[in-house]
């Protein structure tokens, strides 16, 4: 049995879901579906998740979003004449956005995911719909009754470990399952959704749980490539890679998966393989926990931007037991997440996503560093990008950070942070923001060409 989740732009049309459903009816292992929200049939559309949280806003705002709901409510009904299906979905997707506007908007927060998740419901009962019209034994699979239990973080949920045995038992139902992806249930029975991309996340919690034979992740692109397309022309094409690849690419920039995807079926060792729904004859990417190394000791480059980097110095540092503690514990206080802390004798530079540091953050936070820790300096930089070269065969190979940092150098961009060691499949090469595009096509260049 296989899980296959089909993205947004896969659900964005009735050309588009027309394609899923041949794809999902040529091959009777996929029998549960993962459903996204129809995302953007052209560059400048507007995904319905959008929409959606378009019309919580103004409806917070104004107690009013009539204009907002029709129009959501059309875009389903003109996929659903354009697939010739009979129900009569324009309504069904009114009544029900009526019924999440009618719930509770005290908690603002709560309101906004269950309004959310309407996106993912609403295509998975379209394409139940379709499917079970054209003579195939499909049915619309509810979260809630197949047990997908989340933390109640709302915008930011986390499966709960009692979720895993209650899904097992998909397994054992007939027919193909449409499941929607990017939400579950808290136990207090509210509806939570993932971080945005979440979909990914359910399709990845589903194939571990029913024990799949593979997660099929189908996209819009043919496979996984060696580095951003909009950076690099024709950029190479990854056939396989390892989990800690993936993770490593994802982390930093390649945002084919949801970052946080892999977890369940990097746990349970299930292989993944990114698919295009517009060409699904392609092969595309296979994530296993092994690859042969056909090729090279670097698989790809990514890059990411928005970072900032807290540098800290104090004589003797090094003899100071519990500096790293009560720095930490700073950060920790003010809820704020670091990324990486590379240090010397006497000082200590902390890496962190800039955005955590909006308003008057930055300046407190330096302020506490500097009175509670005593120390001699500290300084802040912003703008900087974080670059990763990404390979499990990197760290056995001689001469792959001379490499690079040659390429860094002919390309005069100036390194301000190296990091290797700490990951053994990456190194990371911190630069100035606006050398990061220059960056990645020197190292593309050295490492593919
Ligand atoms: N529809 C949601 C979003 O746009 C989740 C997903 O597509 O994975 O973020």
């Amino acid at each position: 049995m296989k899980v296959a989740k089909f993205g947004g732009t896969s659900l964005a049309s009735a050309e588009q879901i027309r394609k899923v459903c041949s794809i999902v009816t040529a091959d009777p292992e996929r029998r549960l579906i993962v459903v996204s929200a129809p995302g953007k049939r052209f560059k400048d559309d507007i995904k319905v998740t959008d929409m959606l949280i378009k019309c919580a806003k103004k409806f917070l705002e104004t107690g009013c979003a009539e204009e907002e709901l029709i129009e959501i409510a059309s875009r389903y009904q003109d996929i659903a004449n354009d697939l010739g299906v009979k129900a009569d979905m324009g309504s069904i997707v009114e009544a029900d956005l009526r019924k999440r506007l009618s719930g509770n908007i005290e908690n603002n927060d709560k309101f906004m995911d269950s309004m959310k998740a309407a996106g993912e419901d609403n295509s998975a009962k379209l394409v139940a719909a379709y499917l079970k019209e054209k003579g195939y034994d499909a049915g619309y699979i509810n979260p809630r009754d197949a047990g997908m239990i989340l933390s109640d973080e709302y915008g930011n949920a986390r499966v709960l470990p009692e979720s895993y045995g209650k899904l097992k038992n998909l397994r054992d139902r007939h027919g193909i399952m449409i499941f929607p992806g990017f939400f579950g249930y808290s136990k207090s029975g509210e509806v939570v959704t993932f971080p945005r991309g979440g979909s990914d996340i359910t399709g990845s919690i589903l194939a571990a749980a029913i024990n799949a034979d593979m997660y099929e992740n189908f996209t819009d692109v043919d496979s996984v490539f060696a580095a951003n397309p909009n950076i690099v022309d024709n950029p190479a094409a990854i056939p396989e890679l390892t989990y800690r690849e993936m993770r490593e690419l994802s982390y930093a920039g390649f945002s084919v998966l949801h970052e946080e995807t892999l977890e369940p079926v990097y746990r349970t060792g299930i292989p993944v393989c990114i698919k295009n729904t517009n060409n699904p004859d392609s092969p595309g990417t296979k994530i296993l926990t092994d690859r042969e190394a056909k090729n090279g000791p670097v698989v790809g480059i990514a890059s990411d931007k928005g970072f900032c980097s807290i540098f800290i110095s104090k004589y003797m540092m090094n003899r100071e037991i519990g500096f790293g503690r009560k720095l930490l514990h700073i950060l920790e206080d003010e809820g704020v997440s670091y990324e990486h802390t590379p240090s010397g004798i006497d000082n200590i530079s902390i890496i962190l996503r800039e955005n955590q540091l909006d308003g008057p953050a930055e300046k407190r936070i330096l302020n506490r560093i500097k009175d509670e820790l005593d120390v001699d300096d500290v300084l802040i930089e912003h703008n900087l990008a974080l670059i990763m070269i990404v390979g499990e065969g990197m760290m056995r190979t001689v001469g792959i950070a001379a490499r690079a940092t040659d390429a860094l150098s002919k390309a005069s961009v100036n390194i301000e942070i190296i990091n290797q060691g700490a990951s053994e499949v990456s190194i990371m090469f911190g630069v100035n923001g606006d050398d990061s595009i220059k960056a990645v096509k020197a190292l593309y260049g050295e490492f593919f060409k």
